[in-house]
């Protein structure tokens, strides 16, 4: 085997940038992610893929950081030493993609309760800082923008709020860099402030604090510092290490401190990517215009974007015939960090959705072929978790905590029944709560259980209806309980292995839509004909088009001719509703999902 000598020490410093990396025989992980350039948290969760649970400072064997380095686009060269088992291993960055990694603008995601003021701050950054050059253009919005501040660009992503934060990272992308935060200094930290907090802190992005509305004559900026606190966020004044900044937004005050603490952050954080290679990023938006046709805005994370492009975005591919920056201006290239709009894609993929630039059509085409194939293999499967499978991860080591939300009917029952919890740790297996608040569970819990692999509990609450079927099609566990006795226990059970059997997901039947037919009042009726199994009344219908689901919903009128029905075999023909469907179109294939006990 080719041994190839060390040529130089990781230095992730911006000067020097040698071609090589040097890992040294015994390191820990904080040392592995330093020299992959990558964030910790991002390394401890490929770790947990492999089974091993390992903290900052727990040291990697270097077959481990071989792998580990591997699945982060790094081929591995054994050094000679290495070889012997002594030594250190050589990483040869991909395409010496080590040498390339230029410095790149940080991307911001704003965060907070409605009405704090995140449009306002999107607003005023926008106003205050437009990217030299590009004054003149009509300000649109692509779903993110870049601002120059001293000569330093910053991405914002510019639909704020942790939905759109959290939905992305439950689809597996990771955007933002750093999250601010604003609080609006004559309210306070309010339950959505609260929702935010932890969904910032379950993506392990850094947060940057904004005291907003200080321009108000009730504004208590000391108020919200000892709130932050509470929520253990202490900023740097009081000895922590959260930075804040005081803003008007309203009034522009504030805001070129907080652009530069972003940029400080940003130097500290050390963020690179490599602009000389094919780009890589994520979708952040895309829809259909009705002149331009699909359209897509895309941040790119990695290599640079050209017209002429081949790309996949998701599912989708094409050739990038146009780009549009965010002030509506044609451009040519987009490096790293840079939000773009692409046009000639030849349908609409789903923010969130990873997008590539590839060398030629023919490779464009099998990716996206090759994604559609994986979805369809695991569809159905959902992305979730149950309380089974984290018992089995558990058990095996591969997690020693078992993350949990926690929504309740009033606050008061929250502190309840997270004092019952703690009594459930022990020296090995942890209650792990990354959300507790009152109120019903919404798709927003789900989206967050999904990213973080978490259980919900409700206690005294229900899951509202869309997230009750953002739930079943994501197959996220939803336990609900009205006796804090029996949620404490079955907990209790789930860490030890012992919880009564659930239900699993099952198709029952599958239907093909033959006719669409109005039904008074803009209500539609599907003419179906059942190919195989049935479809029953209690059945929540999967409608497909193109191999997409396009919707999930249950039953809500099933028929035979003029009668109504409990259910209609194969081979017969029949007339459904979907609740909450309208949409349906001739072709559409609708599969009957029901729920039976798992052994
Ligand atoms: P969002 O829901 O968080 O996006 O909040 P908005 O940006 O829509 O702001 C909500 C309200 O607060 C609007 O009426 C804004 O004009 C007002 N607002 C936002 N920032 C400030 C500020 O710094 N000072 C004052 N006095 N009002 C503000």
């Amino acid at each position: 085997m080719e041994a190839q000598a060390p040529t130089g020490v990781a230095s992730l410093g911006k000067t020097s940038s040698p071609t090589a990396l040097e890992i040294p025989g015994v390191l820990t992980v904080h040392d592995l992610s330093t020299l992959l350039g990558a964030d910790p948290i991002d390394v401890i969760k490929q770790l947990m893929r492999i089974g091993q649970m390992l903290t900052l400072n727990d040291v990697v064997e270097y077959e481990t950081a071989s792998l580990i380095a591997q699945s982060f686009g790094f081929p591995v060269k054994p050094t000679e030493e290495a070889q012997r088992g002594t030594g250190s291993l050589v990483i040869s960055p991909d395409e010496e993609e080590e040498a390339h990694l230029e410095p790149r603008p940080p991307v911001v995601t704003i965060l907070g309760h409605v009405d704090h003021g995140k449009t306002t701050l999107l607003d005023a950054i926008r106003n205050t800082n437009t990217v030299a050059g590009e004054v003149g253009g009509i300000t649109q919005h692509i779903g993110a923008y870049q601002v120059l501040f001293k000569e330093t660009p910053i991405t914002f992503l510019d639909t704020p709020g942790h939905e759109a934060f959290t939905a992305m990272r439950a689809r597996g992308a990771r955007v933002t860099d750093f999250a601010v935060l604003v609080v609006a200094a004559d309210d306070g930290i309010m339950p959505q402030t609260v929702e935010a907090i932890d969904h910032v802190k379950a993506a392990g992005v850094p947060l940057i604090a904004v005291i907003n509305k200080i321009d108000r004559p009730d504004a208590d900026q000391d108020r919200i510092k000892r709130q932050l606190a509470e929520h253990d966020l202490l900023i740097e004044e009081w000895g922590g290490d959260v930075i804040s900044v005081p803003v008007s937004a309203l009034k522009g005050e504030g805001v070129s401190d907080l652009l530069e603490n972003i940029t400080v952050l940003a130097e500290v954080s050390n963020l690179r990517a490599n602009p000389h290679r094919l780009a890589r990023g994520v979708v952040v938006e895309a829809r259909v215009d009705k002149s331009r046709g699909p359209v897509a805005t895309v941040l790119v994370q990695t290599g640079t974007l050209r017209v002429g492009d081949n790309v996949v975005a998701g599912e989708v591919r094409g050739r990038v015939r146009a780009m549009l920056n965010d002030q509506a201006e044609s451009i040519k290239r987009a490096g790293p960090s840079k939000p773009v709009e692409i046009l000639g894609i030849s349908g609409l993929p789903e923010a969130g959705d990873t997008f590539s630039a590839v060398s030629d059509e023919k490779t464009a085409r099998e990716m996206a072929e090759k994604r559609i194939r994986e979805r369809l293999a695991e569809s159905g499967q959902g992305s979730g978790v149950s309380l089974e499978e984290i018992y089995s991860r558990l058990e095996s080591g591969e997690v020693t905590a078992l993350d949990l939300i926690l929504k309740t009917d009033v606050q008061g029952t929250v502190d309840a029944v997270r004092t019952a919890l703690a009594h459930l740790n022990t020296e090995t297996t942890r209650v792990n709560l990354i959300h507790a608040a009152s109120g019903s569970i919404t798709e927003s819990d789900v989206l967050l259980a999904v990213a973080s692999k978490a259980i919900i509990i409700g206690f005294s609450t229900r899951p509202e209806p869309g997230a009750a079927t953002l739930a079943n099609q994501q197959a996220v566990d939803i336990r609900s309980y009205d006796i804090i006795y029996e949620l404490v226990d079955d907990v209790e059970k789930a860490l030890k292995g012992l919880l009564a059997p659930v239900t699993k997901d099952v198709v029952e039947g599958i239907a093909t839509v033959r006719a669409v037919f109005g039904l008074g009042r803009g209500m539609k009726a599907a003419g179906i004909y059942v190919n195989n199994g049935i479809i029953s009344r209690g059945a929540q219908i999967h409608v497909l088009r193109n191999d997409r689901r396009v919707f999930a919903g249950p039953v809500s009128s099933l028929k035979h001719f003029k009668d109504d029905v409990r259910e209609i075999r194969a081979g017969l023909e029949g007339g459904i509703v979907v609740e909450g469907f309208q949409d349906y179109a001739e072709g559409d294939i609708l599969e009957s999902h029901v729920t039976e006990q798992s052994e």
